[in-house]
């Protein structure tokens, strides 16, 4: 079969090229990397074996084997797992089919153009985020070769690259199950982090940093080449294999025993991203039903936060992975939690739907959201600044929680804060508003809008700041939403104040101003009729305020009306 010729596409091609001319510092992680994906690939086989048994793959000796040839310089990482199809060869492996890409180039040019340590650093810590994962192969290599069968079919695909534009594939008739990657590597160059990555030392440091927790043995080959072997003899033969992954369960080691760089590095493995974790939590549950849980959360949000894409938790049985992503045991508003969940005692091919009414399955999500939601308000009341880092992010979707998950609505409200009129720097929980409300004051007052200057500049502002009163600053869409589901938090009533009679003062002031109003509507009695008949259908009625202290006029809603900023979002979302 001759070999075709294809382009990378576009932002494929540019993010290569970065890696060929690497400004990643670390080159060592292309091979956690790669033996990740093997790992995954190794996954996939077993679980779909599992499911399907006329899959007829040999699934008896299931490992990824690294082939380091000192003179040939070259290393190759094989695993015997899923493997791919010509298709996904081409649409894996020669397109990027990221989210965000383009927007993440950008900035990483810009940050290079801009050419100081700081910013160069910054986009160090952008590709980090990405997660180039097998591109990171032309780190260390100048060519990368890509033998792969998938289980099931006959024939395979050899993926050939130098990284520089252009792919070549073609049909193999003989090749073994599973994946395979060459890389040439380019020659050493210590001053630049690019070690001699064929050394059996390197490699085994490497694995043992990174990926020593991988369940699959990870066997070691060293190729002697022209080494001369005792008799004199030219011994061109291979090293006896050698496992050089311990192998654990990091879950189930003893937690003393396990370093925070370990529980790291599980989560990178787990989550795809090159960033270590914002935090980590240890479940370990004894009793009727044990289970063991490592959750983390990213420090930054994956770009299909508010999209689909990879959801959930993985769900082991006694160490074996039957679930990748497990949405069944976090709720949709913790999605961004990643992590394993080690149970004791469920069936090794238990389907979607039996998970959906699992008890102990539903006992355990309940757990996890409640262990979640409890971390975090422990994060906000002892680590404010990982906590306003973290909120930034995930705030938006930890309050969709408080839509559906009534249960937990009083964990989800301990651990959310809000923007406040009270301090622009500083956010609060309610009940730290309840904390500073104001002698005979009743509700908790709020406005929806857009940004926080445009709160903060609407005229219905000005007589609650007149006042000195506080008032939440809610800008996320999903705030217009909780606002109408969480009626009141410890007796008062959440109150928006672009929404209707907006209520001020006292009793007494009210009546007065109730007066005072019925008199000037009956002064303006003309003006507004005249501006309604002007305004037309644009409004529902013109009528006088009591609350506007310098500006000259406001829109205001009704109370069951939504709010201008909601109309918004619910028109985007096609309503
Ligand atoms: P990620 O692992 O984050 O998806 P990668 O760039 O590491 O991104 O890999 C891209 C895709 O290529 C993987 O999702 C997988 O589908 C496929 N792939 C890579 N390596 C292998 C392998 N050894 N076996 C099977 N599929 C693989
Ligand atoms: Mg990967």
């Amino acid at each position: 079969m001759t070999a075709e010729t294809f382009e990378f596409q576009v932002e494929a091609r540019q993010l290569l090229q970065m890696m060929v001319h690497s400004i990643y510092s670390n080159k060592d992680v292309f091979l956690r990397e790669l033996v990740s994906n093997a790992s995954d690939a190794l996954d996939k086989l077993r679980i779909e074996a599992l499911r399907d048994d006329t899959l007829g793959a040999d699934v008896s000796d299931l490992h990824i084997e690294i082939e380091a040839d000192k003179d040939a310089r070259t290393l190759t990482i094989r695993d015997n797992g899923i493997g791919m199809s010509r298709d996904e060869v081409v649409g894996l492996i020669g397109t990027i089919a990221k989210s965000g890409t383009a927007e993440f180039l950008k900035k990483l040019k810009e940050a290079r153009q801009a050419g100081d340590p700081d910013k160069a650093a910054a986009a160090e810590g952008l590709i980090g985020q990405f997660g180039v994962g097998f591109y990171s192969a032309f780190m260390v290599a100048d060519e990368v070769t890509l033998l792969t069968r998938r289980a099931g079919e006959s024939t395979g695909t050899r993926w050939t690259s130098t990284g520089e534009g252009t792919y070549t594939i073609e049909t193999v008739d003989d090749a073994p199950q599973g994946t395979s990657v060459t890389l040439r590597l380019k020659p050493v160059d210590n001053d630049n982090r690019l070690f001699d990555y064929t050394s059996p030392w390197k490699i085994k440091e490497i694995v043992k940093r990174y990926s020593d927790f991988i369940t699959w043995p990870i066997r070691l080959i060293t190729t002697a080449g022209e080494q001369k072997d005792q008799d004199g003899e030219k011994d061109g033969g291979k090293s006896e294999p050698e496992t050089i992954n311990s192998r654990q369960a990091l879950w189930a080691r003893p937690r003393s025993e396990v370093s925070d760089e370990e529980y790291h590095e599980l989560y990178k493995h787990i989550s795809h991203d090159w960033t270590d974790p914002l935090e980590t939590i240890r479940i370990h549950a004894e009793g009727t039903f044990e289970y063991q849980a490592l959750l983390f959360f990213p420090a930054q949000p994956p770009r299909d936060l508010f999209s689909s894409g990879r959801r959930g938790v993985q769900l082991y049985v006694k160490r074996v992975l039957i679930m990748e992503e497990c949405e069944e045991l976090v709720p949709p508003y913790l999605r961004f939690v990643k992590g394993v969940v080690d149970a004791q005692d469920l069936s090794l091919n238990i389907s979607r739907e039996i998970l959906q009414q699992d008890r102990h399955i539903q006992m355990m999500r309940r757990r996890l959201a409640k262990k979640v939601l409890s971390t975090i308000k422990e994060m906000r009341v002892k680590q404010p600044e990982k906590y306003t880092a973290f909120w930034r992010e995930f705030g938006p979707v930890v309050k969709e929680g408080l839509l559906g998950d009534f249960e937990n609505r009083d964990a989800i409200l301990a651990a959310c804060s809000f923007a406040t009129t009270h301090d622009a720097e500083k956010t609060a929980t309610l009940q730290e508003y309840v904390e500073r409300m104001k002698e005979g004051q009743e509700h908790i007052f709020y406005m929806t809008g857009p940004s926080r200057t445009a709160v903060e500049n609407s005229p219905h502002m000005e007589a609650y700041r007149d006042k000195g009163l506080e008032v939440l600053v809610l800008t996320d869409p999903v705030d217009e939403l909780w606002v109408d589901a969480v009626p009141e938090f410890q007796g008062k009533k959440l109150r928006s104040i672009a929404k209707g009679e907006a209520e001020l003062g006292t009793e007494e002031e009210k009546e007065q101003a109730k007066a005072e109003r019925e008199q000037k509507q009956q002064e303006y009695g003309d003006l507004l009729e005249w501006l309604g008949k002007q305004l037309g259908d644009e409004v529902k009625e013109v009528r006088l305020s009591s609350r506007l202290t310098t500006s000259p006029a406001c829109v205001v809603s009704d109370a069951d009306d939504a709010t201008p900023g909601l109309r918004n979002m619910l028109r985007a979302m096609g309503q």
